[in-house]
Protein backbone atom coordinates (compact mmCIF):
# COMPACT_ATOMS: atom_id res chain seq x y z
CA UNK A 1 0.00 0.00 0.00
CA UNK A 2 1.61 3.53 -0.43
CA UNK A 3 -0.12 6.74 -1.13
CA UNK A 4 0.66 9.37 -3.96
CA UNK A 5 -0.17 13.26 -2.70
CA UNK A 6 -1.51 15.87 -5.15
CA UNK A 7 -4.11 18.31 -5.18
CA UNK A 8 -7.81 17.20 -4.38
CA UNK A 9 -11.04 18.48 -6.49
CA UNK A 10 -14.21 18.39 -5.12
CA UNK A 11 -15.08 15.78 -1.97
CA UNK A 12 -15.66 12.54 -4.00
CA UNK A 13 -13.78 9.17 -3.36
CA UNK A 14 -13.51 6.52 -5.65
CA UNK A 15 -12.18 3.27 -5.94
CA UNK A 16 -11.26 0.74 -8.93
CA UNK A 17 -8.58 -0.31 -11.30
CA UNK A 18 -6.01 2.14 -13.04
CA UNK A 19 -6.45 2.82 -16.63
CA UNK A 20 -3.39 4.82 -17.85
CA UNK A 21 -4.07 7.20 -20.87
CA UNK A 22 -1.10 5.98 -23.34
CA UNK A 23 1.43 9.30 -23.75
CA UNK A 24 1.24 10.93 -27.02
CA UNK A 25 3.38 9.59 -30.06
CA UNK A 26 6.58 10.69 -31.10
CA UNK A 27 6.89 12.45 -33.89
CA UNK A 28 7.81 9.58 -36.84
CA UNK A 29 11.58 9.59 -38.35
CA UNK A 30 12.74 11.31 -41.26
CA UNK A 31 14.26 7.57 -42.54
CA UNK A 32 13.36 7.52 -46.68
CA UNK A 33 10.70 5.35 -47.93
CA UNK A 34 12.27 1.99 -48.26
CA UNK A 35 8.99 -0.64 -49.48
CA UNK A 36 7.38 -0.14 -52.80
CA UNK A 37 4.45 2.62 -52.83
CA UNK A 38 1.82 0.49 -53.96
CA UNK A 39 2.28 -1.80 -50.78
CA UNK A 40 2.74 0.93 -48.13
CA UNK A 41 -0.33 2.78 -50.13
CA UNK A 42 -2.20 -0.41 -48.73
CA UNK A 43 -1.03 -0.19 -45.25
CA UNK A 44 -2.33 3.22 -44.78
CA UNK A 45 -5.36 2.49 -46.50
CA UNK A 46 -6.07 -0.57 -44.19
CA UNK A 47 -5.11 1.82 -41.07
CA UNK A 48 -7.33 4.86 -42.33
CA UNK A 49 -10.11 2.05 -43.07
CA UNK A 50 -9.51 0.76 -38.98
CA UNK A 51 -9.48 4.23 -37.53
CA UNK A 52 -12.84 5.07 -38.75
CA UNK A 53 -14.63 1.96 -38.41
CA UNK A 54 -12.68 2.44 -34.67
CA UNK A 55 -14.42 5.88 -34.70
CA UNK A 56 -17.68 5.13 -35.90
CA UNK A 57 -18.15 2.16 -32.79
CA UNK A 58 -17.35 4.70 -30.84
CA UNK A 59 -19.54 7.43 -31.93
CA UNK A 60 -22.56 4.80 -31.27
CA UNK A 61 -21.63 3.87 -27.83
CA UNK A 62 -20.96 7.94 -26.76
CA UNK A 63 -24.13 9.23 -28.19
CA UNK A 64 -24.77 12.98 -27.60
CA UNK A 65 -22.20 15.48 -28.70
CA UNK A 66 -19.44 13.20 -28.43
CA UNK A 67 -20.49 10.78 -31.36
CA UNK A 68 -20.99 14.15 -33.45
CA UNK A 69 -17.41 14.83 -32.95
CA UNK A 70 -16.54 11.09 -32.89
CA UNK A 71 -18.72 10.36 -36.48
CA UNK A 72 -16.73 13.84 -37.96
CA UNK A 73 -13.30 12.44 -37.17
CA UNK A 74 -14.16 8.94 -38.80
CA UNK A 75 -14.69 11.47 -41.96
CA UNK A 76 -11.76 12.72 -42.08
CA UNK A 77 -10.03 9.13 -41.58
CA UNK A 78 -11.59 8.37 -44.70
CA UNK A 79 -11.22 11.54 -46.49
CA UNK A 80 -9.69 10.45 -50.31
CA UNK A 81 -7.68 13.60 -50.52
CA UNK A 82 -5.90 12.31 -47.23
CA UNK A 83 -5.06 9.12 -48.99
CA UNK A 84 -4.14 11.05 -52.11
CA UNK A 85 -1.96 13.73 -50.72
CA UNK A 86 -0.03 10.45 -48.64
CA UNK A 87 0.53 8.80 -51.64
CA UNK A 88 2.15 11.60 -53.20
CA UNK A 89 4.21 13.10 -50.19
CA UNK A 90 5.19 8.71 -50.37
CA UNK A 91 6.04 9.06 -54.33
CA UNK A 92 8.64 11.81 -53.42
CA UNK A 93 10.22 9.81 -50.93
CA UNK A 94 8.47 10.18 -47.65
CA UNK A 95 8.10 7.16 -45.50
CA UNK A 96 4.43 6.04 -44.53
CA UNK A 97 4.38 7.10 -40.99
CA UNK A 98 6.13 10.77 -42.17
CA UNK A 99 3.89 10.62 -45.35
CA UNK A 100 0.52 10.21 -43.22
CA UNK A 101 1.45 12.48 -40.20
CA UNK A 102 2.39 15.35 -42.35
CA UNK A 103 -0.29 14.94 -44.71
CA UNK A 104 -2.83 15.16 -41.51
CA UNK A 105 -0.70 18.67 -40.60
CA UNK A 106 -1.06 20.40 -43.79
CA UNK A 107 -4.85 19.13 -44.34
CA UNK A 108 -4.95 20.76 -40.43
CA UNK A 109 -3.15 23.85 -41.07
CA UNK A 110 -5.70 24.28 -44.20
CA UNK A 111 -9.11 24.32 -41.77
CA UNK A 112 -7.56 26.27 -39.28
CA UNK A 113 -7.15 28.99 -42.18
CA UNK A 114 -10.58 28.57 -43.18
CA UNK A 115 -11.59 30.25 -39.31
CA UNK A 116 -14.99 29.09 -37.62
CA UNK A 117 -16.36 26.02 -37.39
CA UNK A 118 -13.93 24.47 -39.48
CA UNK A 119 -11.21 25.47 -37.55
CA UNK A 120 -12.64 24.18 -34.55
CA UNK A 121 -12.58 20.70 -35.90
CA UNK A 122 -8.43 21.30 -36.78
CA UNK A 123 -7.66 19.88 -33.51
CA UNK A 124 -9.91 16.73 -33.91
CA UNK A 125 -7.20 16.04 -37.02
CA UNK A 126 -4.66 15.82 -34.54
CA UNK A 127 -6.68 12.77 -32.50
CA UNK A 128 -7.30 11.04 -36.32
CA UNK A 129 -3.22 11.39 -37.29
CA UNK A 130 -2.29 9.69 -33.67
CA UNK A 131 -4.22 6.83 -34.54
CA UNK A 132 -3.48 6.04 -37.81
CA UNK A 133 0.24 6.51 -36.85
CA UNK A 134 -0.43 4.27 -34.12
CA UNK A 135 -1.72 1.57 -36.57
CA UNK A 136 1.20 1.55 -38.71
CA UNK A 137 3.44 1.75 -36.25
CA UNK A 138 1.66 -1.09 -34.05
CA UNK A 139 1.47 0.57 -31.24
CA UNK A 140 -1.48 1.50 -28.64
CA UNK A 141 -3.46 4.43 -29.99
CA UNK A 142 -3.15 7.69 -27.35
CA UNK A 143 -5.88 9.13 -25.90
CA UNK A 144 -8.13 7.93 -23.67
CA UNK A 145 -8.39 4.43 -23.26
CA UNK A 146 -11.90 2.10 -23.19
CA UNK A 147 -12.68 -0.53 -20.58
CA UNK A 148 -15.94 -2.43 -20.04
CA UNK A 149 -15.29 -2.37 -16.17
CA UNK A 150 -15.46 1.25 -14.29
CA UNK A 151 -11.35 2.44 -14.14
CA UNK A 152 -9.50 5.48 -12.34
CA UNK A 153 -8.05 7.16 -15.56
CA UNK A 154 -4.56 8.29 -14.78
CA UNK A 155 -2.73 10.47 -17.27
CA UNK A 156 0.09 13.41 -17.42
CA UNK A 157 -3.18 15.66 -18.23
CA UNK A 158 -6.06 15.44 -20.18
CA UNK A 159 -6.39 18.03 -23.17
CA UNK A 160 -10.15 19.32 -23.59
CA UNK A 161 -10.75 16.96 -27.03
CA UNK A 162 -9.63 13.63 -24.42
CA UNK A 163 -12.30 15.18 -22.17
CA UNK A 164 -15.25 14.83 -25.05
CA UNK A 165 -14.70 11.06 -25.41
CA UNK A 166 -14.41 10.14 -21.64
CA UNK A 167 -16.97 7.53 -20.92
CA UNK A 168 -18.10 9.05 -18.02
CA UNK A 169 -19.98 5.67 -17.12
CA UNK A 170 -17.31 3.57 -16.99
CA UNK A 171 -14.28 6.52 -15.46
CA UNK A 172 -15.08 6.74 -11.97
CA UNK A 173 -11.67 9.33 -11.09
CA UNK A 174 -9.58 11.55 -12.69
CA UNK A 175 -5.49 11.27 -11.33
CA UNK A 176 -3.00 13.37 -13.20
CA UNK A 177 0.46 14.10 -12.94
CA UNK A 178 0.51 17.67 -14.03
CA UNK A 179 -2.23 20.53 -14.11
CA UNK A 180 -3.36 22.42 -10.96
CA UNK A 181 -6.66 23.24 -9.66
CA UNK A 182 -7.60 25.53 -12.60
CA UNK A 183 -6.78 23.27 -15.41
CA UNK A 184 -8.59 21.53 -17.91
CA UNK A 185 -9.35 17.85 -16.26
CA UNK A 186 -9.88 20.10 -12.87
CA UNK A 187 -12.77 22.04 -14.29
CA UNK A 188 -14.11 18.77 -16.07
CA UNK A 189 -13.79 16.70 -12.59
CA UNK A 190 -16.10 19.51 -11.03
CA UNK A 191 -18.45 20.09 -13.69
CA UNK A 192 -19.19 16.05 -13.84
CA UNK A 193 -18.77 15.81 -10.27
CA UNK A 194 -16.02 13.24 -11.04
CA UNK A 195 -13.27 12.68 -7.84
CA UNK A 196 -10.12 13.85 -9.13
CA UNK A 197 -6.41 14.23 -8.04
CA UNK A 198 -4.50 16.41 -9.96
CA UNK A 199 -0.82 17.55 -10.16
CA UNK A 200 0.55 14.38 -8.72
CA UNK A 201 4.40 14.32 -8.84
CA UNK A 202 5.81 11.06 -9.97
CA UNK A 203 2.72 9.88 -10.95
CA UNK A 204 3.39 8.27 -14.08
CA UNK A 205 5.77 5.81 -12.56
CA UNK A 206 4.38 5.19 -10.05
CA UNK A 207 1.54 3.29 -11.24
CA UNK A 208 0.63 0.26 -13.72
CA UNK A 209 -2.16 -0.35 -15.17
CA UNK A 210 -4.66 -2.98 -13.18
CA UNK A 211 -3.34 -1.75 -9.80
CA UNK A 212 -6.42 -1.17 -7.66
CA UNK A 213 -6.44 2.61 -6.40
CA UNK A 214 -8.37 4.36 -3.70
CA UNK A 215 -8.82 8.25 -5.07
CA UNK A 216 -9.41 10.66 -2.16
CA UNK A 217 -10.62 14.43 -3.61
CA UNK A 218 -11.34 15.78 0.10
CA UNK A 219 -7.45 14.43 1.12
CA UNK A 220 -6.40 14.89 -2.01
CA UNK A 221 -4.52 11.45 -2.03
CA UNK A 222 -4.04 8.03 -4.08
CA UNK A 223 -3.71 5.37 -2.55
CA UNK A 224 -2.11 2.28 -4.59
CA UNK A 225 -3.04 -1.50 -3.71
CA UNK A 226 -4.99 -0.74 -0.87
CA UNK A 227 -5.72 -3.96 1.96
CA UNK A 228 -9.41 -4.96 2.11
CA UNK A 229 -10.27 -3.09 5.11
CA UNK A 230 -8.72 0.26 3.53
CA UNK A 231 -11.37 -0.51 0.56
CA UNK A 232 -14.15 -1.50 2.77
CA UNK A 233 -13.21 2.17 4.36
CA UNK A 234 -13.27 3.74 1.28
CA UNK A 235 -16.48 2.28 -0.14
CA UNK A 236 -18.22 3.22 3.31
CA UNK A 237 -17.11 6.58 3.10
CA UNK A 238 -18.08 7.09 -0.57
CA UNK A 239 -21.50 6.21 0.26
CA UNK A 240 -21.86 8.76 2.79
CA UNK A 241 -20.53 11.59 1.04
CA UNK A 242 -22.45 10.36 -1.62
CA UNK A 243 -25.75 11.08 0.71
CA UNK A 244 -24.31 13.76 2.05
CA UNK A 245 -23.99 15.52 -1.76
CA UNK A 246 -27.23 14.45 -2.55
CA UNK A 247 -29.15 15.94 0.65
CA UNK A 248 -32.12 18.34 0.23
CA UNK A 249 -31.61 21.55 -0.59
CA UNK A 250 -31.17 24.26 0.96
CA UNK A 251 -30.08 27.54 0.97
CA UNK A 252 -25.92 27.53 2.06
CA UNK A 253 -25.64 28.40 5.08
CA UNK A 254 -22.85 27.26 7.84
CA UNK A 255 -22.96 25.30 10.78
CA UNK A 256 -23.90 28.57 13.55
CA UNK A 257 -26.69 29.32 10.59
CA UNK A 258 -24.39 32.18 8.84
CA UNK A 259 -25.87 32.56 5.65
CA UNK A 260 -23.18 32.07 2.81
CA UNK A 261 -25.56 32.10 -0.69
CA UNK A 262 -24.32 29.57 -3.44
CA UNK A 263 -24.50 30.92 -6.33
CA UNK A 264 -24.17 29.81 -10.11
CA UNK A 265 -21.88 30.24 -12.80
CA UNK A 266 -23.21 30.38 -15.96
CA UNK A 267 -22.11 31.22 -19.47
CA UNK A 268 -25.22 31.83 -21.16
CA UNK A 269 -29.35 31.01 -20.41
CA UNK A 270 -28.91 27.39 -21.75
CA UNK A 271 -26.86 26.46 -18.33
CA UNK A 272 -30.02 28.43 -16.18
CA UNK A 273 -32.26 25.84 -15.79
CA UNK A 274 -29.59 23.26 -14.72
CA UNK A 275 -28.09 25.55 -11.95
CA UNK A 276 -31.69 26.46 -10.39
CA UNK A 277 -32.14 22.38 -10.46
CA UNK A 278 -28.90 22.17 -8.60
CA UNK A 279 -29.84 25.01 -6.11
CA UNK A 280 -27.97 27.87 -7.32
CA UNK A 281 -29.37 30.82 -4.97
CA UNK A 282 -29.30 33.17 -8.22
CA UNK A 283 -26.09 33.54 -10.50
CA UNK A 284 -22.26 34.65 -9.35
CA UNK A 285 -21.06 35.17 -12.40
CA UNK A 286 -22.53 35.09 -15.88
CA UNK A 287 -19.58 35.53 -18.65
CA UNK A 288 -21.26 37.60 -21.69
CA UNK A 289 -18.05 36.49 -23.79
CA UNK A 290 -20.53 33.91 -25.67
CA UNK A 291 -22.53 36.71 -27.35
CA UNK A 292 -19.06 37.85 -28.64
CA UNK A 293 -16.75 35.15 -29.11
CA UNK A 294 -17.85 34.21 -32.86
CA UNK A 295 -18.88 37.77 -33.89
CA UNK A 296 -16.45 39.83 -36.01
CA UNK A 297 -18.43 42.84 -35.07
CA UNK A 298 -20.31 43.57 -31.71
CA UNK A 299 -23.66 42.15 -31.07
CA UNK A 300 -26.47 44.74 -31.72
CA UNK A 301 -28.17 46.70 -28.84
CA UNK A 302 -31.56 44.74 -28.84
CA UNK A 303 -29.54 40.82 -29.76
CA UNK A 304 -27.71 41.68 -26.29
CA UNK A 305 -30.75 42.87 -24.30
CA UNK A 306 -32.84 39.64 -25.38
CA UNK A 307 -29.75 37.15 -24.41
CA UNK A 308 -29.38 38.73 -20.80
CA UNK A 309 -33.23 38.85 -20.88
CA UNK A 310 -33.24 34.87 -21.02
CA UNK A 311 -30.74 34.55 -18.53
CA UNK A 312 -32.92 37.24 -15.59
CA UNK A 313 -36.11 35.59 -16.12
CA UNK A 314 -34.82 32.43 -15.34
CA UNK A 315 -34.27 34.25 -11.95
CA UNK A 316 -37.25 36.06 -10.86
CA UNK A 317 -36.55 38.03 -7.57
CA UNK A 318 -32.80 36.64 -7.51
CA UNK A 319 -29.81 38.05 -7.54
CA UNK A 320 -27.70 37.98 -11.20
CA UNK A 321 -24.14 39.25 -11.82
CA UNK A 322 -23.45 39.90 -15.26
CA UNK A 323 -19.55 40.43 -15.71
CA UNK A 324 -19.52 43.19 -18.92
CA UNK A 325 -17.04 41.00 -21.96
CA UNK A 326 -13.30 39.88 -20.63
CA UNK A 327 -11.74 40.37 -24.18
CA UNK A 328 -8.40 39.97 -24.56
CA UNK A 329 -5.60 37.42 -23.01
CA UNK A 330 -7.41 33.82 -22.75
CA UNK A 331 -10.27 34.86 -24.36
CA UNK A 332 -9.24 37.20 -27.69
CA UNK A 333 -11.66 39.59 -30.05
CA UNK A 334 -10.66 40.21 -33.11
CA UNK A 335 -12.54 43.40 -33.21
CA UNK A 336 -11.39 44.84 -29.67
CA UNK A 337 -8.10 43.21 -29.35
CA UNK A 338 -4.58 43.71 -31.20
CA UNK A 339 -2.75 40.66 -31.48
CA UNK A 340 0.68 42.00 -32.50
CA UNK A 341 0.74 42.52 -28.05
CA UNK A 342 3.93 40.76 -26.75
CA UNK A 343 2.28 40.03 -23.38
CA UNK A 344 -1.63 39.90 -24.00
CA UNK A 345 -2.09 39.17 -20.65
CA UNK A 346 -0.09 42.28 -19.40
CA UNK A 347 -1.73 44.14 -22.36
CA UNK A 348 -5.41 46.08 -23.10
CA UNK A 349 -7.87 43.20 -21.60
CA UNK A 350 -10.89 43.34 -19.50
CA UNK A 351 -12.21 47.01 -18.74
CA UNK A 352 -8.91 48.13 -20.31
CA UNK A 353 -9.97 46.94 -23.75
CA UNK A 354 -13.57 48.55 -23.22
CA UNK A 355 -12.60 51.62 -22.43
CA UNK A 356 -10.46 52.07 -25.06
CA UNK A 357 -13.93 51.19 -27.44
CA UNK A 358 -16.18 52.62 -25.11
CA UNK A 359 -19.37 52.68 -27.77
CA UNK A 360 -19.26 48.43 -27.50
CA UNK A 361 -19.07 49.16 -23.19
CA UNK A 362 -21.95 51.67 -23.65
CA UNK A 363 -24.39 49.33 -25.75
CA UNK A 364 -23.55 46.40 -23.57
CA UNK A 365 -24.49 48.74 -20.61
CA UNK A 366 -27.48 49.74 -22.31
CA UNK A 367 -28.80 46.25 -23.01
CA UNK A 368 -28.20 45.54 -19.35
CA UNK A 369 -29.84 48.44 -18.10
CA UNK A 370 -33.15 47.22 -20.88
CA UNK A 371 -33.06 43.79 -19.25
CA UNK A 372 -33.11 44.84 -15.84
CA UNK A 373 -36.43 47.40 -16.90
CA UNK A 374 -37.64 44.60 -18.21
CA UNK A 375 -37.41 41.73 -15.92
CA UNK A 376 -37.49 41.28 -11.90
CA UNK A 377 -34.17 39.55 -11.33
CA UNK A 378 -31.76 42.04 -9.20
CA UNK A 379 -29.36 42.36 -11.44
CA UNK A 380 -25.65 43.63 -10.59
CA UNK A 381 -22.90 44.08 -13.61
CA UNK A 382 -19.10 44.07 -13.22
CA UNK A 383 -16.06 44.89 -14.81
CA UNK A 384 -13.27 42.41 -15.17
CA UNK A 385 -9.53 43.61 -14.45
CA UNK A 386 -10.32 46.55 -12.18
CA UNK A 387 -7.24 47.81 -11.00
CA UNK A 388 -7.87 50.38 -8.44
CA UNK A 389 -10.33 53.34 -7.72
CA UNK A 390 -9.98 55.54 -10.68
CA UNK A 391 -10.77 52.63 -13.38
CA UNK A 392 -13.80 51.71 -10.69
CA UNK A 393 -14.86 54.86 -10.87
CA UNK A 394 -15.06 55.34 -14.18
CA UNK A 395 -17.34 52.00 -15.00
CA UNK A 396 -19.55 52.63 -12.24
CA UNK A 397 -20.17 56.30 -13.06
CA UNK A 398 -20.74 54.81 -16.76
CA UNK A 399 -23.23 52.35 -15.51
CA UNK A 400 -25.45 54.72 -13.37
CA UNK A 401 -25.28 57.11 -16.08
CA UNK A 402 -27.07 54.40 -18.42
CA UNK A 403 -29.52 53.42 -15.70
CA UNK A 404 -27.89 50.44 -14.10
CA UNK A 405 -28.22 50.47 -10.38
CA UNK A 406 -26.11 48.18 -8.37
CA UNK A 407 -22.69 48.57 -10.19
CA UNK A 408 -19.12 46.69 -9.18
CA UNK A 409 -15.78 45.68 -10.15
CA UNK A 410 -14.16 42.24 -10.23
CA UNK A 411 -10.81 41.72 -8.05
CA UNK A 412 -8.36 39.77 -10.32
CA UNK A 413 -5.14 42.28 -10.44
CA UNK A 414 -3.39 42.26 -6.97
CA UNK A 415 -3.55 45.84 -7.02
CA UNK A 416 -7.12 46.36 -6.40
CA UNK A 417 -6.99 44.67 -2.73
CA UNK A 418 -4.47 46.92 -1.82
CA UNK A 419 -6.58 49.83 -2.35
CA UNK A 420 -9.96 47.65 -1.58
CA UNK A 421 -10.70 50.53 0.73
CA UNK A 422 -10.36 53.08 -1.37
CA UNK A 423 -12.10 50.75 -4.53
CA UNK A 424 -15.16 50.01 -2.25
CA UNK A 425 -15.97 53.93 -1.77
CA UNK A 426 -17.40 54.14 -5.23
CA UNK A 427 -18.30 50.34 -6.10
CA UNK A 428 -21.22 48.77 -5.08
CA UNK A 429 -19.78 45.21 -4.36
CA UNK A 430 -16.79 43.10 -5.11
CA UNK A 431 -16.27 40.19 -6.94
CA UNK A 432 -13.13 38.23 -6.16
CA UNK A 433 -11.75 36.36 -9.70
CA UNK A 434 -9.65 34.10 -8.16
CA UNK A 435 -8.43 32.19 -11.21
CA UNK A 436 -7.00 35.47 -12.29
CA UNK A 437 -6.12 36.79 -9.07
CA UNK A 438 -3.97 33.98 -8.60
CA UNK A 439 -2.45 34.15 -11.98
CA UNK A 440 -1.12 37.45 -11.74
CA UNK A 441 -0.12 37.49 -7.61
CA UNK A 442 1.72 34.26 -8.56
CA UNK A 443 2.86 35.94 -12.04
CA UNK A 444 1.81 32.38 -13.31
CA UNK A 445 0.20 31.78 -16.74
CA UNK A 446 -3.00 30.06 -16.03
CA UNK A 447 -3.12 28.44 -19.41
CA UNK A 448 0.74 27.04 -19.04
CA UNK A 449 1.13 23.48 -17.90
CA UNK A 450 4.80 23.98 -16.72
CA UNK A 451 3.96 26.74 -14.06
CA UNK A 452 0.54 25.16 -12.95
CA UNK A 453 1.86 24.52 -9.32
CA UNK A 454 2.21 27.92 -8.64
CA UNK A 455 -1.55 28.92 -9.98
CA UNK A 456 -2.84 27.28 -6.72
CA UNK A 457 -5.35 29.96 -4.86
CA UNK A 458 -4.64 28.18 -1.68
CA UNK A 459 -1.29 30.01 -1.76
CA UNK A 460 -1.24 32.14 1.47
CA UNK A 461 -0.05 35.41 -0.52
CA UNK A 462 -3.55 35.12 -2.35
CA UNK A 463 -5.54 34.25 0.42
CA UNK A 464 -4.03 37.43 1.90
CA UNK A 465 -5.45 39.42 -0.40
CA UNK A 466 -8.30 37.98 -0.21
CA UNK A 467 -8.66 39.29 3.65
CA UNK A 468 -7.54 42.39 2.59
CA UNK A 469 -11.11 42.82 0.39
CA UNK A 470 -13.24 40.75 2.78
CA UNK A 471 -11.95 43.52 5.30
CA UNK A 472 -12.50 46.52 3.48
CA UNK A 473 -15.92 45.13 2.40
CA UNK A 474 -16.87 44.28 6.03
CA UNK A 475 -15.63 48.16 6.75
CA UNK A 476 -17.63 49.39 4.35
CA UNK A 477 -20.95 47.33 4.90
CA UNK A 478 -20.40 45.64 0.94
CA UNK A 479 -20.68 42.48 -0.54
CA UNK A 480 -17.61 40.69 -1.58
CA UNK A 481 -17.97 37.36 -3.22
CA UNK A 482 -15.87 34.95 -5.40
CA UNK A 483 -16.10 33.78 -8.65
CA UNK A 484 -13.43 32.26 -9.39
CA UNK A 485 -12.67 28.04 -9.34
CA UNK A 486 -11.54 28.80 -5.99
CA UNK A 487 -15.48 28.29 -4.38
CA UNK A 488 -15.90 25.20 -5.93
CA UNK A 489 -13.24 23.39 -3.60
CA UNK A 490 -15.09 22.76 -0.44
CA UNK A 491 -11.78 23.18 2.00
CA UNK A 492 -10.98 26.45 0.52
CA UNK A 493 -14.86 27.18 0.43
CA UNK A 494 -14.82 27.30 4.44
CA UNK A 495 -11.20 29.15 3.98
CA UNK A 496 -12.72 31.95 2.11
CA UNK A 497 -15.61 32.64 4.05
CA UNK A 498 -13.32 32.86 7.36
CA UNK A 499 -11.63 35.66 5.38
CA UNK A 500 -14.63 37.90 5.39
CA UNK A 501 -16.06 36.40 1.61
CA UNK A 502 -20.15 37.20 1.81
CA UNK A 503 -21.07 34.39 -1.23
CA UNK A 504 -19.90 31.92 -3.49
CA UNK A 505 -19.99 31.17 -7.28
CA UNK A 506 -19.45 28.43 -9.30
CA UNK A 507 -20.07 25.67 -11.43
CA UNK A 508 -23.63 24.41 -10.57
CA UNK A 509 -22.24 21.12 -10.45
CA UNK A 510 -19.99 22.26 -7.68
CA UNK A 511 -22.64 23.44 -5.22
CA UNK A 512 -24.09 20.29 -3.00
CA UNK A 513 -20.28 19.56 -2.18
CA UNK A 514 -19.82 23.01 -0.75
CA UNK A 515 -23.17 23.46 0.69
CA UNK A 516 -22.63 19.95 2.44
CA UNK A 517 -19.33 21.03 3.22
CA UNK A 518 -20.05 24.71 4.94
CA UNK A 519 -22.57 22.65 7.07
CA UNK A 520 -19.53 21.49 8.90
CA UNK A 521 -18.20 24.60 10.58
CA UNK A 522 -19.39 27.45 12.73
CA UNK A 523 -18.49 31.05 11.05
CA UNK A 524 -15.80 31.31 14.48
CA UNK A 525 -13.59 27.83 12.92
CA UNK A 526 -14.10 29.20 9.64
CA UNK A 527 -11.69 32.11 10.81
CA UNK A 528 -9.73 29.62 12.63
CA UNK A 529 -9.38 27.69 9.25
CA UNK A 530 -8.12 31.25 7.61
CA UNK A 531 -5.78 32.28 10.24
CA UNK A 532 -4.10 28.98 10.29
CA UNK A 533 -4.11 29.02 6.16
CA UNK A 534 -2.52 32.78 6.46
CA UNK A 535 0.17 31.59 8.40
CA UNK A 536 1.47 28.87 6.04
CA UNK A 537 4.22 29.64 3.81
CA UNK A 538 2.87 27.69 1.00
CA UNK A 539 -0.20 26.14 -0.83
CA UNK A 540 0.13 23.04 0.29
CA UNK A 541 0.77 24.10 3.67
CA UNK A 542 -1.94 26.26 3.79
CA UNK A 543 -4.22 23.46 2.73
CA UNK A 544 -3.05 21.24 5.72
CA UNK A 545 -3.01 23.58 7.83
CA UNK A 546 -6.98 24.72 7.23
CA UNK A 547 -7.51 20.46 7.71
CA UNK A 548 -5.87 21.23 11.32
C1 LIG B 1 -11.54 34.54 -12.70
O1 LIG B 1 -10.58 35.07 -13.26
O2 LIG B 1 -11.46 33.97 -11.58
C2 LIG B 1 -12.85 34.55 -13.33
C3 LIG B 1 -13.92 34.14 -12.67
O3 LIG B 1 -12.93 34.96 -14.62
P1 LIG B 1 -12.45 34.07 -15.89
O4 LIG B 1 -12.12 32.71 -15.39
O5 LIG B 1 -13.59 34.12 -16.83
O6 LIG B 1 -11.27 34.87 -16.35
MG1 LIG C 1 -10.94 36.36 -14.92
Amino acid sequence: MSDLVGVGVGRGISVASVLTMPEPLAPPSDEPLAAPVDAEADRVQLALQQVADELRMRAAAAGGEAQEVLEASALMAQDPAILGDVRSRMEAGANAERATWDAYAAFRDMLTSMGGYMAERATDLDDVSQRVVARLRGVPAPGVPESSEPFVLVARDLAPADTAMLDLTKTVALVTQDGGPTSHTAILARSKSLPAVVGVVGLLDAVTDGQVAIVDAKAGTVVLDPDEASVAAARAERDSRARAASAPITEGALADGTKVPLMANVGSAKDAPGAVELGAEGVGLFRTEFLFLDATSAPTVEEQTAAYVAVLEAFPGKKVVVRVLDAGADKPLAFLNDAHEENPALGLRGIRALRASEQILRDQLTALANAQAATDAELYVMAPMIADREETEYFVSLGKELGLERVGAMAEVPSIAVVADQVLEVADFVSIGTNDLTQYTMAADRQLGTVSAMQDPWHPAVLRLVKMLGDAGSSAGKLVGVCGEAAADPALAVVLVGLGVTSLSMSASAIADVRAELLTVTLEEAKQRATRALAATSAAGAREAAAG
